[in-house]
């Protein structure tokens, strides 16, 4: 009935189909109108953070960054389940509070914040990690001029490793992300000239590891270097952002991340941590991991043709308002994500297809010569792992298709 689908792990795929929250994948499109959209479950998230809790030392708080799925009623959902909010522009710091996230549990990294957003995070008060010296010179300014008291600053560190074999990496090397480590004694200097607290740390290492060994090493690391910088620091820091990086298994083969096993790792940095820096707060900050698998995208066969002996499905959703799923959002080799047609029509037979968007261009492809049920124009097709990276990383305006729908159950 099935194909690929060895990593759906959170959605009940029984004979009858495809059944979210007691309701069939056709009641559910019935419901929202038209195709394609996507819909989020709150229960798995719930789920996700509840398992990632039983695991996590007490003394970590847990941090969403809102970039992996910015939309409004998921936002309010989390901010209701985790301690604090990750953002990436002032649009996202708004949402974040409209979300109701205390603002002093709002954080704001990004390597290129304009003026205008660095005056609107200091207006809210949020702690903004900074990527450069020179930002923290515009923030000294702009300070000045708004009459902004105490600026509320944390350094982003780029430090001299990376997190190996991650989606992305984002730290090592030369970076646009944070301030080179060997950097830091001269910027701590400099930010006491200006007069400036330096109030936390932030390093993020990388992103879509599903080796708890790596993420380990790697916290392992981040730790260790805070520690090597702790002299630069002449006041008590009130917060040490390690990252996160945890990733979700996409394609067939990949393995679950080892909870268990990361949550000992910091159980152990943890227990070090605390008796060379007692009053830090210790964040660990994710995005895909607590929502990626609570999202499904669901589009409608429009036509099913064959060319030449192949099969394929032309679906109404496409690239433009999923992305990553077409292996075009930093994907080295482009394979399935696990994909589930819902033929109206049961039939014990299987056929092999190729499944496609509707755009003129032939990156527009889910999936290339999978077995699915038979099925017909009319039927749906869901697409798992979708519940981070979908929407907002999508060029939605290619080809002028309305954009997806979305809904939060
Ligand atoms: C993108 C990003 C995250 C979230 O990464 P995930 O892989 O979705 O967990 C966290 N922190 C920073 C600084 C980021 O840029």
């Amino acid at each position: 009935m099935t194909s690929g689908l060895l990593n759906v792990k959170y959605f009940d795929l029984s004979s009858k189909g495809l059944i979210i929250k007691g309701r069939s994948v056709s009641d559910w499109a019935r419901r929202v109108g038209r195709t394609p959209f996507y819909l989020y479950d709150s229960e798995v998230i719930y789920k996700k953070i509840a398992e990632l809790r039983s695991v996590l030392p007490t003394e970590v708080s847990l941090h969403y960054a809102i970039k992996a799925n910015p939309n409004l009623e998921l936002v309010r959902f989390m901010a209701q389940n985790v301690d604090g909010f990750d953002v990436a522009s002032a649009a996202e710091m708004h949402l974040a509070i409209k979300a109701g996230m205390n603002r002093t549990k709002i954080s704001f990294a990004g390597p290129g914040k304009t003026d205008q957003e660095l005056e609107q995070a200091l207006l809210e008060h949020i702690l903004i990690n900074v990527e450069s010296l020179n930002e923290v010179r515009r923030i000294a300014e702009i300070s000045n001029r708004i009459g902004t008291k105490s600026p509320r600053i944390a350094l982003r560190i780029n430090p001299p490793y990376e997190m190996k074999s991650s989606g992305m990496r984002m730290g090592g090397g030369a970076k646009a992300f944070g301030i080179d480590s060997e950097q830091i004694p001269a910027v701590c200097q400099e930010i006491r000239k200006l007069n400036l607290k330096i109030e936390g740390v932030h390093i993020f290492a990388g992103s879509q590891s599903l080796s708890a060994r790596v993420l380990s090493e790697t916290f392992t690391s981040s730790f260790d270097l805070l520690n090597a910088l702790k002299e630069n620091f002449t006041q008590p820091l009130q917060s040490f952002n390690f990252g996160g990086g945890f990733g979700i298994p996409y394609f067939e083969g990949d393995p679950e991340l080892d909870l268990v096993q990361v949550g000992d790792a910091l159980r152990r940095l943890v227990k070090k941590f605390k008796v060379d820096f007692p009053n830090t707060e210790m964040i660990l900050e994710l995005g895909r991991f607590l929502v990626g698998e609570a999202g499904i995208f669901v589009c409608r066969i429009i036509e099913k043709k064959i060319s030449r002996g192949q099969t394929f499905l032309v679906m109404d959703g496409g690239m433009n308002g999923h992305l990553a799923a077409t292996g075009n959002l930093g994907q080295v080799i482009k394979r399935n994500f696990p994909i589930f047609v819902a033929a109206q029509l049961s039939s014990d037979f299987r056929e092999t297809v190729s499944i496609v968007g509707p755009l003129c261009t032939p990156l527009d492809s889910f999936a290339q010569q999978i077995e699915v049920d038979c099925c017909s124009s009319g039927d749906l097709v869901v697409v798992f792992q979708s519940g981070a990276y979908g929407l907002t990383a999508s060029p939605i305006h290619f080809l002028s298709h309305p954009p997806p729908l979305e809904i939060f159950i």
